[in-house]
């Protein structure tokens, strides 16, 4: 099941990670946010003078590359985040500043990282 959640952030800067949940129908190989869940961290999110920088999501068994799919649901002006489990135990993790998104550290257009 892929999992899914909100980063908030101050200044462009991740500092905090909620939880969502996958109401995909096919949840192995997709996730989906119920708007009114996404509406709501928004919401919470200003309340505590964050920002929603963008969703987190992972790939079971596959790569932290955007799917065609991420490309084409990807939130204007949002950074998409995906973690990929590696054969080794260890996570993939990348960050993509799709459809207008911005990376903070660097501008790039790609971040990615072993953890
Ligand atoms: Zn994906």
């Amino acid at each position: 099941m892929e999992a899914v959640g909100a980063v908030l952030g101050a200044g462009g800067v991740a500092v905090d990670y909620v939880r969502l949940e996958n109401v995909s129908p096919t949840p192995a190989s997709a996730f989906s946010v119920d708007p009114l869940d996404f509406v709501r961290i928004d919401g919470e999110a200003r309340d505590r003078g964050l920002t929603l920088l963008g969703l987190f999501h992972s790939h079971p068994g596959g790569a932290a590359e955007p799917s065609d799919a991420d490309r084409r649901g990807a939130w204007p002006g949002q950074c998409c985040w995906i973690g990929a489990l590696r054969a080794d135990g260890s996570i993939e993790l990348g960050a993509f500043p799709l459809n207008g998104g911005s990376l903070a550290a660097g501008q790039a257009d790609r971040q990615k990282r072993i953890v």
